[in-house]
């Protein structure tokens, strides 16, 4: 069955639907999304995913195409025309089409291009990953200095999922200089040591999770720990328990980093019970 998606006030069927080639997220990268996943056909977080948009928006110099009432009801809608009862929502904003091409960016007038499409994804929360966790392999962080706002410019985390896929891994791992791990290829990254939590800070060199943010403060309401601070892909290696997080992955065990297995290859116990916690969280808090 054909989906619908929404292009700029309409929904159509994905074959009906059109974006200039002279969008500047096409040719530029200008442009940002989000994803927002979908429980139950209700929506996980979106206040979270409502306001870093607006964000990384403003952070590009670029107006909110409408308020978050209006995306709530265009994200709603979208949900329900396709009957997606587990899945994702995938929203993406550009700079629009002024017409032509050009590297400066055209009169504020130019309306933006706003993108809305599903996925469906059956038993997004009984991923049998997760029951086995990922592995994975580091590669060099060769993205742009803005990490924290979410544009379209994929191609170097799709480089590192290939890299990792390349080598029989599932998700890459992002490091500087000396081993240091800025974040997955599409996830923030955390070790357990000692009971306590670690995951990088915030900055301009990672992106602002919203699961990040929703794991921290479950953490902190069980009474965990959490250190914000860099480490390095030795310390992942000989941590207790590994994980990763995003909107789509929860709460992912990392099992094995470099062909080194964390801990006994298996996902930890104190991870298991902060997928557990995020879950069912989520469920009850979703919209
Ligand atoms: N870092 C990067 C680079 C990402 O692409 C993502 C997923 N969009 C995340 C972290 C996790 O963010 P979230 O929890 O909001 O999905």
């Amino acid at each position: 069955m054909s989906r619908i998606v929404h292009v700029n006030g309409a929904f159509l069927p994905e074959a009906e639907a059109r974006v200039s080639v002279f969008d500047r997220g096409f040719l530029m990268a200008d442009g940002v999304y989000e994803v927002t996943s979908v429980l139950d056909g209700r929506l996980v977080d979106f206040a979270g995913h409502a306001a870093r948009l607006r964000r990384s928006l403003t952070e590009l110099g670029m107006a909110s195409p409408m308020d978050d009432a209006v995306l709530l009801e265009l994200h709603r809608e979208i949900v329900a025309r396709n009957g997606v009862v587990d899945g994702l929502v995938y929203l993406q904003v550009t700079r629009g089409n002024p017409g032509d091409r050009d590297f400066a960016y055209p009169s504020p007038e130019v309306a933006p291009t706003v993108v809305l499409f599903t996925q469906s994804k059956p038993g997004l929360a009984d991923s049998p990953a997760a029951a086995t966790g990922w592995r994975v392999i580091s590669v060099p962080d060769l993205r742009w200095g803005r990490r924290d706002i979410k544009t379209v410019q994929l191609l170097y985390p799709s480089m590192a999922k290939m890299a990792a896929k390349a080598a029989g891994a599932d998700d890459a791992w992002l490091i500087e200089e000396g081993g240091v791990v800025t974040e997955g290829s599409s996830n923030n990254t955390w070790i357990i040591a000692g009971g306590r939590m670690v995951t990088r800070a915030l900055s301009h060199d990672i992106l602002n999770g919203i699961t990040r943010t929703a794991v921290r403060r479950l953490a902190a309401e069980a009474g965990i720990a959490v250190e914000e601070r860099s480490f390095t892909i030795a310390e992942a290696q000989a941590a207790d328990e590994a994980f990763a997080t995003s909107a789509t992955a929860f709460v992912m065990p990392v099992v094995e980093i470099d062909g080194v297995r964390v801990a006994d290859g298996r996902p930890g116990p104190l991870t298991r019970r902060l997928r557990a916690l995020y879950i069912e969280e989520m469920r009850r808090a979703a919209i």
